[in-house]
């Protein structure tokens, strides 16, 4: 029991720093790998211009961000589900908030306002799909250092 004890410390003490959860990670457009390195080499999503320009590896644990040619394509798959709950969210919102009723236009504003909503947060989640995609195929690795070194 002592000794699992002292190896854990032991390990605990070689990590940077104390992992990020997984949602931070993707909020943050981090590497799933290392949690703690950009994938985009500017972090604001609405310099368009570089909108989707990733660093090829991440800039703390090397670990290749297109993993193979045309990686990202399946990332209207989750672009989708994306648009999907978001839509769902704010209508549910709506219905507590505002309310929805036949004999007006309450639910004509909420289309409205929500499809303001999708387009004015399209750059940030195009940027968020890239990162749940990559984050499907590269899983949290506490001892990627360790594994670096190896390698
Ligand atoms: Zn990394």
């Amino acid at each position: 029991m002592n000794n699992i004890a002292k190896t854990e410390t032991e390990t605990a003490c070689k990590e940077p720093a104390k992992a990020h959860n997984y949602f931070w990670t993707i909020f943050n457009q981090k590497c799933p790998r290392c949690r703690s390195g950009n994938l985009f080499p500017d972090n604001n999503s609405y310099h368009l211009r570089n909108l989707f320009k990733m660093n090829e590896r991440c800039p703390v644990c090397g670990q290749i961000t297109e993993i193979e040619p045309g990686f990202y394509y399946g990332t209207s798959y989750v672009s989708y589900a994306l648009t999907v709950a978001f839509s769902a969210s704010t209508f549910v919102a709506w219905w507590v908030l505002i309310g929805l009723s036949t004999t007006d236009n309450r639910l004509f504003w909420w289309l409205g306002i929500n499809a303001t909503l999708m387009i004015l947060l399209q750059p940030y989640f195009m940027r968020l799909s890239r990162t749940i995609w990559l984050s499907f195929f590269v899983k949290y690795n506490s001892r990627w250092q360790q594994e670096n070194d190896t390698a």
